[in-house]
């Protein structure tokens, strides 16, 4: 007999779990299956945090060895680095929240079944539990929310020793003398970042002739500059066209993205990091009469139903970008449809952030997004090396840049370098979803001296009249 629920979720990432955690609030007796042995899906246990972890823990150890605190007046003995305990502090912090996740299950009453779900029909999920059992759910309402996983390459096979995606990469047992990165999107440059600043020598392999594809061109060219300049080598417009696993190293093979002569380059690890895909093969959605995509996702509507009543989709398994907090706001939203009430995501302004140093952070079109649409736009830019709080630190790496409507001043993009970025954006995001003009940013009385001045600078030079330039 199968145990009957209002919702059953599959899936306990941010998506997965927020779904189910609201859909509780709201009085929806829920399941939640999950077949990793902690909640938070890739986001807590192998993603988001332990990757700031480590780039918060490496910049405070490049920070200190690299002698930068004498400036302050900070004068330190030899500054060691024990990987072991830099990685266990990482683990902590990923089991806290892990284990946070639990406690609000507990507090909320969604059951956790803990193992892998596949459908049996439209409404019924059978379950092969974590302890070798198997079980039956049924519910008018399903959501899957399964995320991604790591892509690879065709012609390149992860061994997880020498040939690894993210998550080996997050736990690497010491750190290696020459680090190969194939793709030089957001989490391979977060990753490369962290084995640098900890002693590696670190390539990147980009096949487009940037690095950041989608970001606004100005910024991904203006960091490019920064990270060779902290000692990454980039290579853009390269193709790696074979990498071999052998005993000490591995040979990878590259050559021009528009063909020539290839080389070969040796390295200790090679972290491949070219995307990721949407994870549905486990769930025989077939029985549930749902097929994907080209690209391998569940197709929704604007509500997050799929064509088949009763069954949702959210997160990295639809449309739209790969990231946790998009999947969390889909998890709520659908939660609410699915109880009756109106859950609405503006996709059009969803933040990302890239958590190096500098950090790099979007909402809202790039240039190159208004050009195509050709949309007439006004730029305002301000530099932190204007801003009194990032010169008094040291920080000033980095600008604002805003863009709005030529007609209107509505604010239609917003893109940041600067070691506050990732918090920043936070203003421009509300900003744009309250419809707001640049004159509103530059009205708007800012603290002083702090990095969120150059928001309202650069929103005062989209009308020529920034004050500190
Ligand atoms: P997931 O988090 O992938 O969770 C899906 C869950 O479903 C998994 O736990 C999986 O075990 C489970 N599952 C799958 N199939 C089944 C099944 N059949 N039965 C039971 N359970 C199943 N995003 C950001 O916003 N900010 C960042 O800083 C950031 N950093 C990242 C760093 C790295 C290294 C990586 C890899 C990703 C990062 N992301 C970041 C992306 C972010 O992790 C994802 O966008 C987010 O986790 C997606 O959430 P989700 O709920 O859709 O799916």
């Amino acid at each position: 007999m199968a145990d009957e629920f209002d919702l059953i979720v599959i899936g306990a990432g941010p998506g997965g779990y927020v779904a189910a955690i609201r859909a509780a609030q709201l009085g929806l007796k829920t399941a939640c299956v999950e077949k990793r042995g902690t909640l938070g899906g890739t986001c807590l246990n192998v993603g988001c945090i332990p990757s700031k972890a480590l780039l918060h823990a490496s910049e405070l150890y490049e920070e200190t060895a690299g002698g930068h605190l004498k400036k302050w007046g900070i004068g330190l003995g030899k500054v060691s680095l024990d990987l072991d305990a830099m990685l266990k502090a990482k683990d902590e912090s990923v089991a806290g929240l892990t284990k946070g996740v639990e406690g609000l299950f507990k507090k909320n009453k969604v059951e956790w079944v803990k193992g892998s779900a596949q459908f049996k029909d439209k409404q019924t999920i059978a379950v092969s539990t974590n302890e070798g059992g198997k079980r039956e759910l049924k519910a008018k309402n399903i959501i899957i929310a399964t995320g991604s996983d790591i892509a690879s390459l065709p012609n390149i096979t992860l061994d997880g020793d020498r040939i690894i995606g993210s998550t080996e990469a997050l736990s690497l047992p010491s750190v290696p003398k020459h680090l190969l990165v194939i793709g030089g999107g957001y989490i391979g440059l977060e990753l490369g970042s962290v084995w640098r600043r900890l002693g590696s020598e670190v390539t990147v392999i980009e096949y487009m002739d940037r690095i950041l594809p989608g970001m606004d061109q100005e910024l991904a060219k203006a960091f490019e500059r920064i990270i060779k300049k902290q000692g990454v080598t980039i290579r853009t417009g390269m193709k790696v066209t074979g990498v071999e696993a052998l005993k000490t190293k591995a040979k990878v093979t590259v050559e021009p993205a528009k063909g020539g002569e290839s080389e070969q380059i040796d390295a200790d690890v090679v972290l491949v990091s070219v995307g990721r895909k949407p994870h549905t093969d486990s769930l025989d959605l077939k029985k549930a009469g749902l097929e994907t995509d080209e690209r391998g996702r569940i197709d929704i509507n604007d509500d997050f139903s799929t064509h088949v009543p009763g069954i949702w989709a959210i997160g990295d398994v639809v449309k739209g970008p790969m990231l946790a907090h998009k999947a969390e706001d889909e998890g709520l939203a659908c939660a609410e449809n699915i109880a009756g009430l109106t859950g609405i995501v503006n996709h059009d302004v969803i933040p990302s952030v890239m958590y190096t140093m500098p950090e790099v952070a979007s909402v809202g079109k790039s240039e190159e997004d208004l050009k195509a649409a050709d949309i007439a736009y006004s730029v305002g830019k301000f530099p932190f090396m204007a801003n009194s709080r990032a010169k008094t630190n040291g920080d000033t790496e980095g600008f604002v840049k805003i863009l709005a409507d030529k007609e209107t001043d509505r604010v239609l993009g917003v893109h940041i370098i600067g070691s506050m970025a990732g918090t920043l954006i936070a203003e421009a995001a509300l900003a744009m979803e309250f419809g707001a003009s640049s004159e509103d940013i530059a009205l708007t009385c800012h603290a002083h001296p702090t990095h969120s001045e150059a928001v309202k600078e650069a929103a005062l030079a989209v009308h020529q009249r920034a004050i500190h330039m």
